[in-house]
């Protein structure tokens, strides 16, 4: 069957196809670059081979329909203001492709750089939001702190009274942070690759990988064995399972995040805010819906589903932040499996085994990264190596002791 597309989707179908973005082609027996994964990641990867390296013998293999899993499910919001420099550097690598990506894929991605406004509640809230100000200005990064009145005045509706659980005592701003249209993305890279020669391979489960020694070279799929001179771990919340197939021991817990959505409203909210001491974070979505997010279920799971107290304290936690919002309906909830890393930060390069890449590890906010690592992990894929802006984020950091911890940057993630 044909993949189906969003018929909002303006004059980007296949000319032969008109109503399709791209062919839906049966696997070959080999490719240069096997990709695991057809998330935004995957797909950002595949895009970039091509774009940057001239690598065009692609394939994406996705278990089930490109963007089916997290990267259709998160609530869209980017920036680029974390803590460490290694941390602002690769997020700002990608803020930056993410304000040229519309004209790069030429597809409507909804980018709107509206503002993310992160609160402060304590003391301590205050003094951590200030320093990571001071370090993004320092890398470069725009970021501002507000006072409440200023909070405020940036977002009316905003409940800035003394007399609540968790009084707003100030907040930081980074005005380049906002949303995009995360299908759309998906979409667009999607295009661009099977455009540029990539097999985009639907219903193509992996389940082991064919080895020669040390050296893999192709993976058994639902549909067959697939030769690969390099395979691309891209699979977020199902990489330890990817990787136990193959021996590999990844420091990563699988958890399921939630997100819900209210009915349609007329514009009310302006900018993205975020709140990690009651933690929830809310945007208004292009169309109406209040989108609405929290931190993980604390449990680990496979099934994209998660339990309803956490929905509740998100919920809790909105309405005393935004008053207005209690009289707003919730239209459905939903849930992603992230992949969480021990200390915030991604995994994104070699393995101990050849020719087998990895990226995964984003956790709840691999959203924003998705052009950024795309650009890396193609680069590391193609010249077998890292690019310095991924060094950092090597796999054997959990072994050496160089952890890049953004806990509290990541606090509510996204
Ligand atoms: C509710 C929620 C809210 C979020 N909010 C944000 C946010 O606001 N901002 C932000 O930056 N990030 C956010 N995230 C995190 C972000 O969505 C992820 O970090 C990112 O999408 C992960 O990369 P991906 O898109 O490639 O993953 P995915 O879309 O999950 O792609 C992985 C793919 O691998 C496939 N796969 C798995 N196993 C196999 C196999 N054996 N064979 C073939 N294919 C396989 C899966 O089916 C899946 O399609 C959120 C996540 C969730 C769940």
């Amino acid at each position: 069957m044909e993949s189906r597309v969003s018929p909002q989707a303006p004059g980007a179908h296949l000319p032969d196809h008109p109503d399709f973005l791209w062919r839906n082609p049966e696997p070959k027996g080999s490719y240069d670059v096997v990709i695991i994964g057809g998330g935004g990641h995957g797909l950002a990867t595949a895009h970039y081979l091509v774009k940057n390296h001239g690598i065009t013998n692609v394939a994406v293999l996705e278990k089930g329909w490109l963007a089916g899993g997290n990267m259709a499910r998160n609530t869209t919001l980017i920036r680029s203001n974390y803590l460490w420099d290694e941390s602002a550097a690769i997020y700002e690598h990608s803020l930056k492709l993410w304000e040229g990506l519309e004209d790069d894929l030429g597809y409507p991605i909804m980018f709107s750089q509206r503002g993310v406004l992160n609160l402060a509640h304590s003391l301590q809230d205050v003094r951590d939001s200030v320093r990571r100000v001071e370090a993004n200005v320092l890398n470069g990064i725009d970021a501002e702190w507000l006072e409440p009145d200023e909070v405020k005045k940036l977002c009316p509706i905003v409940n800035i009274s003394p007399d609540v659980r968790y009084p707003v005592i100030g907040g930081t701003l980074q005005r380049r942070g906002g949303i995009a249209k995360h299908d759309y993305v998906a979409w667009a890279f999607a295009r661009k690759a099977d455009e540029m020669g990539v097999d985009l391979i639907q219903n193509c489960e992996v389940s082991g990988f064919d080895l020669d020694g040390d050296r893999v070279r192709g993976v058994h799929t639902n549909r067959g064995l697939i030769a690969a001179n390099k395979v691309a771990l891209c699979a977020a919340g199902h990489s330890t399972v990817l990787a136990d197939m193959i021996g590999l021991d990844l420091p990563i817990q699988s958890h399921p995040l939630q997100a819900l959505v209210s009915e349609l409203l007329e514009p009310v909210l302006n900018c993205v805010v975020m709140s990690n001491a009651v933690h929830v974070y809310v945007s208004q979505a292009h169309k109406g819906e209040l989108v609405l997010g929290a931190g993980i279920d604390p449990y680990n799971s496979y099934a994209q589903r998660g339990s309803p107290h956490v929905i509740e304290s998100q919920l809790a936690a909105a309405c005393e932040l935004f008053p207005i919002f209690s009289r707003a309906h919730v239209l459905r909830t939903w849930a992603g499996i992230v992949d969480v890393s021990p200390d915030a930060s991604p995994i994104l390069g070699l393995t101990p085994i050849e020719n087998l890449f990895i990226n995964c590890g984003w956790g709840t906010g691999g959203f924003k990264a998705t052009p950024g690592a795309g650009w890396l992990y193609a680069h590391t894929i193609a010249h077998g190596e890292p690019h310095p802006l991924n060094l950092p984020f090597a796999l054997d950091r959990f072994a050496s002791g160089a952890l890049i911890d953004e806990h509290g940057a990541a606090g509510v993630a996204h």
